[in-house]
């Protein structure tokens, strides 16, 4: 193995970060212009990055912590994602094995650390309520096979001992003021973020509560990692760290360090964000003022009604490709826009007349044993990386888990990460692009009604 890795390509992120776009201007940092000397380097600034950076600074006493973003805070897909910081994993272990139920309650345990790092954040930063929401959400139910993935749902649950509501039809229409769907389960633990809002008070409360101990560099993607005897050279196009160690957060982008090759599955989802409701359309629309609904088929559509700093508005995501070159183009985004439109269309007949202000896509990890790229994975560095599409509490996860690792800290985290295979190898490229592609669309064709 060579000393040095440079990237094969750095992250492009289609469309606006609409989240971000709906909040007030946020603090920007610094692009890195010189050579600076750390002993930590975090390269990556979403969820994993930053819960990492905060992890750092809480652990170690004086040492420099320095963070490097590619593109700027909340516009990459930390703030492009739809907010559901979920507690409960979306599938549970099926049968009433005790290990399994035991598995299912260790992760539950770990992702409601994940949660409680977020709410503690919020208030340590005095993020305002939007930032970080307990209020729950719902997975509806649109058809039989949704009625019917829920009940199993439901039947896991109470062997976990957790809290679940199950909603009508007619408290579905109440909530959302859509008679579309059958009916729902209403999930009480998942917080809800405004992600943008989030990720960039994250960032900012770490750097004003660490001085000149914690830097976030932005526009600054690492383009080359090289050893130099006991330390690390990162080049960006501007400037370059000298660090002993390295935290690794960039997701899929891994693979573009030559790291976990051929075994990281780069997907891309798709949303579309209304215009701010009018009055006159929020009565049409009825329901209460804020909700989520996760589909019951992972390839339906997710609603949210959000309600904040700019007004009301609904967010609508589905579609999903496979796309190995980590690229999709902006064409794509509005094809897919479509299905948005048909999907929201379908469930809110009365807001005929709203349009869509923000369409966009966004990355995300997946292997394809469902599994995190964690790990020291060369000397003094450490990933935290392949959150498999929920990231929100997995990547806050994967990045304490990281700075665990790194100071030989005792972590629960760390002992389950460590749990696990490494992520298998994928078959051969044209292979698995065919092959995923033509699964994800035969998956969402069944999905019907759900879409
Ligand atoms: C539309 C959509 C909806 C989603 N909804 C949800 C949801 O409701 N709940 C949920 O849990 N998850 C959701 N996800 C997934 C979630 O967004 C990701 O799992 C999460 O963002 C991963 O966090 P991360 O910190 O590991 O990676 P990222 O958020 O991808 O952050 C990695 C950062 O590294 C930077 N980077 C990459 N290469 C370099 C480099 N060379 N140098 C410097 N920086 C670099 C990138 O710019 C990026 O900002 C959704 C994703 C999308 C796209």
């Amino acid at each position: 193995m060579s000393n040095t890795r440079v990237a094969k390509r750095l992250p492009r992120d289609p469309g606006p970060p609409a989240w971000r776009s709906i909040i007030p201007e946020q603090p920007r940092y610094p692009k890195l212009e010189n050579k600076i000397i750390t002993d930590w380097l975090i390269i990556g600034g979403g969820f994993a990055g930053l819960s990492a950076a905060r992890r750092l600074c809480q652990i170690t006493n004086t040492d420099k912590i320095a963070l490097i973003e590619a593109s700027e805070i909340a516009a990459g897909p930390a703030g492009r994602n739809s907010g559901f910081m979920i507690d409960l994993p979306h599938e549970l272990g099926s049968g009433s094995y005790q290990n399994k139920i035991e598995v299912d309650q260790k992760h539950i345990k770990l992702n409601r650390q994940a949660l409680q790092f977020a709410k503690d954040a919020a208030e340590e930063y005095s993020m305002p309520t939007e930032a970080v929401e307990p209020s729950g959400r719902i997975n509806g139910a649109v058809n039989t096979d949704g009625e019917k993935h829920n009940k199993e749902y439901a039947q896991h649950l109470d062997q976990l001992g957790e809290q679940y509501k199950n909603l009508s039809s007619f408290e579905m229409e109440k909530i959302t003021g859509s008679t579309f769907y059958k009916s729902g389960l209403f999930l009480p633990g998942c917080l809800m973020l405004q992600p943008a809002l989030y990720i960039s008070k994250l960032a900012n409360g770490i750097s004003q509560s660490n001085g000149n101990k914690f830097s976030i560099y932005e526009h600054s993607p690492a383009i080359e990692i090289k050893k130099n005897n006991d330390s690390w050279e990162i080049k960006t196009p501007t400037g370059s760290v000298i660090t002993k160690k390295i935290i690794m957060a960039v997701n899929g982008h891994a693979e573009s360090f030559g790291f976990f090759e051929n075994r990281l599955m780069h997907v891309f989802t798709y949303a579309s964000m209304t215009k701010k409701l009018t009055n006159d359309q929020l009565t049409k629309l009825g329901g209460e003022k804020k909700w989520g609904v996760t589909p019951s088929n992972p390839m339906g559509s997710t609603v949210r009604k959000i309600t904040g700093i700019n007004g009301d508005r609904i967010l609508i995501r589905n579609r999903w490709t496979f796309d190995p070159s980590m690229e999709v183009s902006e064409q794509r985004v509005s094809k897919f826009g479509n299905d948005q439109d048909k999907s929201f269309n379908d469930r809110f007949p009365m807001l005929s007349d709203v349009e869509m202000e923000y369409r966009w896509a966004g990355r995300l990890c997946l292997s394809l044993n469902s599994v995190p790229a964690f790990g020291e994975v060369d000397k003094n560095i450490y990933s935290a990386c392949c959150q498999n599409g929920i990231g929100t509490a997995k990547g806050t996860l994967a990045g304490i888990g990281a700075v665990d690792l790194a100071t030989n800290t005792d972590s629960a985290i760390v002992n389950d990460m460590k749990s696990y295979d490494a992520p298998k190898k994928l078959p051969p490229k044209l292979i698995s692009y065919l092959g995923a592609n033509a699964i994800i669309k035969w998956r969402e064709l069944k999905a019907g009604k759900e879409l």
